[in-house]
């Protein structure tokens, strides 16, 4: 993130933030994040609902010092080494739980930073220099309550906070085993099609369509689990339509995983 000027208001994110190696490879996607770390302006504090945090209640961490969660199994030990020393900021934890009281808001000090999170931010923000916060994903609540959540973080952003959504626009484990080790696997019809369709919606905030995209037809193979596909109706519910949409890193890996960013920034 660069040093500029903040601006009125912060702007929203959501990334897709894929293999958990793109935290310590220098891939197609590490460099990607790199490159979109330049045209972010520097934020008080970060708050970041990760695919990673998904279960019962709208939870935020309060911790001073969350701790670097390593929730995956079979990677490299180097991997498990990484840590992400970002401080929390239990002030504004307690500000936000209390903002969604509604939807069970409640500051937790059973989590920290999981890799949905810590993954991304070590190349969005290497110094680890600015509190990060997150908020967990509630499973039972409705699209339309998720966006709902959006629109209460939205008023973080004048408060110099980035809401950060981290998943993925289309992710299904299955598909990416089956094509794994292809030198170039190919991208699956209903990849594209989801991929595209979500790309149009966000460009026309059109937050009916995104929230009932989980029954469409090609859902199901975008999503066995919609733990991926929810962050980004926290994002696109933080962001209104006096955002321009801007899609910073495009593309898939692994044949079928999108990792398309969406960035919202008010327009100039
Ligand atoms: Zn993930």
């Amino acid at each position: 993130m660069s040093s500029s000027i903040t601006p009125g208001r912060m702007p929203v994110l959501f990334v897709g933030h894929g293999n958990p190696m793109n935290a310590i490879e220098d891939n197609q996607w590490s460099r990607a994040f790199e490159d979109l770390a330049i045209s972010l302006p520097t934020p008080k504090a970060i708050v970041a609902i990760s695919a990673h945090w998904y279960g019962q209640g709208t939870q935020v961490t309060g911790n001073v010092l969350p701790p670097t969660i390593h929730d995956f199994g079979g990677f490299p030990a180097e991997l498990f080494a990484v840590e992400y020393p970002a401080s929390g900021n239990p002030e504004l934890a307690a500000q936000i739980a209390q903002s969604l009281t509604k939807y069970g808001g409640t500051v937790s000090q059973a989590w920290g930073l999981d890799h949905g999170t810590w993954t991304v931010l070590r190349h969005l923000r290497p110094a680890a220099d600015i509190p990060v916060l997150q908020l967990s994903i509630d499973y039972r609540l409705s699209p339309a309550d998720i966006l709902n959540i959006g629109v209460v973080l939205r008023e973080l952003r004048h408060q110099g906070v980035l809401v950060l959504g981290s998943g993925n626009i289309t992710h299904n484990l299955g598909d990416v085993m089956a094509r794994w080790g292809q030198a170039n696997p190919q991208t699956p019809d209903w990849a594209l099609r989801f991929d595209t369709d979500i790309a149009a919606a966000l460009e026309q905030h059109d937050l009916q369509f995104l929230a009932t995209a989980v029954n469409a037809p090609d859902f199901r193979f975008a999503h066995p689990s919609p733990d991926h596909y929810l962050p980004l109706l926290y994002s696109s519910g933080a962001a209104d339509v006096e955002d321009t949409v801007s899609f910073p890193i495009t593309g898939f890996d692994l044949g079928s995983l999108s990792m398309r960013a969406a960035l919202f920034s008010e327009s100039k």
